[in-house]
């Protein structure tokens, strides 16, 4: 239906636009991965393009491009414990704008990065434009199974706003699916998150153009966002360069839920626009219909190791440790091996105790799908103590003290 549409439009525009007016057309399924691997293979040292699934009903690939620095040296352990930000689109098949602002995002970070490698230094980008690929092709919200995949995972699955169901297309509706997870797009994305360090995760939608938070925080069925403080910082962050706003979720299910949830990155959807169920923008380019939106992007990957606490090393001596928290969120039970200290917060310097050259600390409080998501391991200097050089006498006067304890033990015998 889409490639209809488009083809009416590309006759219509020929008829109707005056060769001044800048109007675009969105990407089709074929255009979109098309442009995606022939984006990614322009920078081979640092983005690898792959095809990981197949959609449900007309066995589309689920492609997706991930970037690292010489991303072909790095072993499968080592890219996955880079520090994450995770991008995707469509999970609404008929919200090609989301897809466009993935792909854009995408051209932007390897454009930057080929030209100044330390912008992609110690991190990682994964991006999947087009998640629901039957519903992109065919410019319908759901999957080839009427199911809404945004309302599918398997995290406060079916609470709220959700519809049992099955939607027609082009028709939109909320199925949540048979069960939790039980879609294959929706498998194939967890299976992919799955093997990130995950700090960040935008999911891409259009609609109502705001941020949409990981679940309800007001009203009925309202669970509270344990790093509230750290969402909230990251939130005026992005009001101030994009002028979106925040709301609840008007459903349960969806990927940043469990995003979240279970994979502990800090997770929103980002309605990118209002437009839908288009394969043209009415007027102007699509980077600048996005452009304060890209902001946003920019602003989650520039600054994507303080989602969380971020202790930095301030002073060290052999029997402790100084660190400032130079996070967005605190940073949760700092141990250094002699005792923990339950809470750092943003901005604070604290000394604690060390013994050993290892400390740790956990980024978020959430604590997701697995134990230690969030911890953080961090090598300490190895400092020997001030008296140092007295050291190997002191040992010397205890063995001799043990000696004349031993025999004095001995002779009382
Ligand atoms: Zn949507």
């Amino acid at each position: 239906m889409k490639y209809i549409l488009v083809l009416l439009t590309i006759i219509f525009l020929a008829f109707t636009a005056q060769p001044s007016e800048a109007v675009e057309i969105l990407h089709t399924y074929d255009s979109m991965k098309e442009d995606t691997q022939e984006l990614a293979s322009q920078y081979p040292n640092i983005a690898i393009y792959s095809e990981h699934a197949s959609s449900t009903g007309l066995n589309l690939e689920i492609f997706s491009v991930d970037v690292a620095l010489n991303i072909t040296e790095l072993s499968e352990d080592e890219l996955a414990a880079l520090p994450t930000m995770y991008v995707d689109g469509s999970h609404h098949g008929n919200e090609g704008m989301s897809a466009e602002a993935a792909f854009l995002f995408l051209q932007d970070i390897l454009e930057r990065s080929n030209a100044n490698p330390t912008y992609l230094e110690g991190k990682r980008l994964v991006v999947t434009p087009v998640m629901n690929a039957d519903g992109y092709f065919q410019d319908c919200r759901n999957n080839w199974d009427g199911v809404d995949l945004n309302r599918n995972y398997p995290y406060m699955w079916g609470m709220y706003g959700t519809s049992d169901t099955r939607g027609t297309c082009p028709a939109s509706g909320t199925y949540r699916g048979p069960s939790e997870g039980s879609e294959i797009e929706t498998q194939a994305n967890m299976d992919l998150m799955r093997g990130m360090n995950l700090y960040v995760y935008f999911s891409g939608h259009t609609g109502s153009n705001d941020i949409v938070l990981p679940w309800k925080i007001t009203g009925e069925f309202a669970v509270p966002i344990a790093d509230w403080e750290l969402y909230e910082h990251f939130l005026n962050e992005a009001t101030n360069v994009s002028g979106l706003t925040y709301r609840d979720p008007s459903g349960a299910g969806e990927s940043i839920a469990w995003g979240y949830g279970a994979r502990t990155a800090v997770s929103v959807i980002v309605e990118v626009d209002t437009m839908q169920w288009s394969p043209v923008l009415p007027d102007g380019s699509i980077r600048e219909a996005l452009v304060n939106e890209l902001l946003m992007y920019d602003l989650a990957w520039e600054n994507l190791k303080l989602f969380g606490g971020y202790l930095e090393i301030v002073d060290e001596t052999s029997n402790s440790v100084t660190v400032m928290n130079n996070g967005w969120g605190a940073a949760y039970n700092t141990t250094a091996g002699n005792g923990i200290i339950d809470i750092i917060q943003p901005g604070e310097t604290v000394t604690i105790n060390r013994n050993g050259n290892f400390m740790q600390y956990h980024r978020l409080l959430q604590v997701g799908e697995k134990e230690n998501l969030t911890l953080m391991n961090v090598n300490l200097t190895d400092i020997k103590s001030d008296n140092s050089e007295s050291t190997p006498s002191l040992s010397f006067v205890s063995i001799i003290f043990c000696l004349m304890a031993v025999i004095t033990f001995r002779r009382k015998k």
